[in-house]
């Protein structure tokens, strides 16, 4: 089996300071990938690089497409990537209102999406929207509603729900469940772990908090300085740390 995301060499400087360096990994279909490190150690980065939103100053980054092949998201054109970032990839933000369009309404921010991959028919896209509402339990009589009034957990599903609708088979998520709840955040998360394994879908999530890796993630890299330190299989990474950083990391010493 082929990755379908092979990241090599991905090396990204602010000035003289470094935001990550060098770092690799194959993420494999069906896969999901934690990427944890304390406040500053370069996941946001790396993340950014790997879904296109910071060009990095070295690397590549083959993804396995379905429409167009292997291809290096560095070198895409901007038409290309866009074509995937509307299909195949997906992005969810840490703060929903990044990944949201706060003055359109539940169902017009699922249903927009379907139209960017060429649906077309009303009645359609409402049902679609609706059924995607229902997934991430959004009770289907707010769907004119507007994001604004929602609470920060029902934004989130929503901005779950406006990323999978499509389908993708590659998402990057940023602290998804950062700035909720307790209480909203495992909520959260049995409910993106739930659509991940039903979509089978690849993901990279960045967070600060190792119950999040624990539950979602197969295997894990420990960034510290930009680099990393450990990878290997959440389990045995948690359970069994080598690094005396990651030992510090699982006993909450460090403040992730
Ligand atoms: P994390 O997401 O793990 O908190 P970041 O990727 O945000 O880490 O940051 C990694 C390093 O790069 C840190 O030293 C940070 O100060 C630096 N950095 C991040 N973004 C910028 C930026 N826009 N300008 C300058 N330095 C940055
Ligand atoms: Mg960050």
């Amino acid at each position: 089996m082929n990755p379908i995301l092979r990241a090599t060499g991905i090396t990204r400087r602010y000035g003289e300071r470094i935001g990550c360096a060098d770092i690799g990994f194959d993420l494999y279909p069906g896969e999901v990938m934690g990427i944890v490190g304390e406040s500053g150690s370069g996941k946001s980065t790396l993340l950014n690089c790997l879904a296109g939103q910071l060009t990095p100053d070295a690397g590549s980054i083959l993804f396995d497409s379905a429409q167009q092949g292997v291809c290096d998201l560095l070198t895409l054109s901007e038409m290309q990537r866009r074509t995937l970032a509307r299909t195949e990839l997906a992005f969810v933000h840490q703060n929903p209102r990044d990944g949201l369009r706060m003055s359109v309404s539940a169902g017009g921010n699922v249903g927009e999406r379907l139209m960017g991959v060429g649906a077309r028919h009303y009645a359609n896209i409402r049902e679609q929207a609706l059924s995607w509402l229902e997934r991430v339990e959004i009770p289907a009589d707010r769907i004119d509603d507007r994001p604004s009034q929602f609470s920060g957990g029902m934004q989130q599903r929503l901005q779950i729900a406006r990323n999978l609708v499509t389908g993708p088979r590659l998402v990057f998520m940023d602290e998804p469940t950062g700035g909720l709840d307790v209480s909203v955040q495992a909520r959260l998360l049995d409910l993106l772990r739930g659509l991940v394994r039903q979509m089978g879908l690849s993901a990279i999530v960045v967070t600060h908090d190792l119950a999040v890796v624990r539950l979602l993630a197969d295997r894990i890299l420990v960034m510290k300085d930009g680099q990393v330190i450990e990878a290997g299989l959440t389990d045995q990474v948690l359970d069994d740390p080598h690094h005396a950083y990651t030992q510090l990391l699982v006993a909450s010493v460090l403040q992730a």
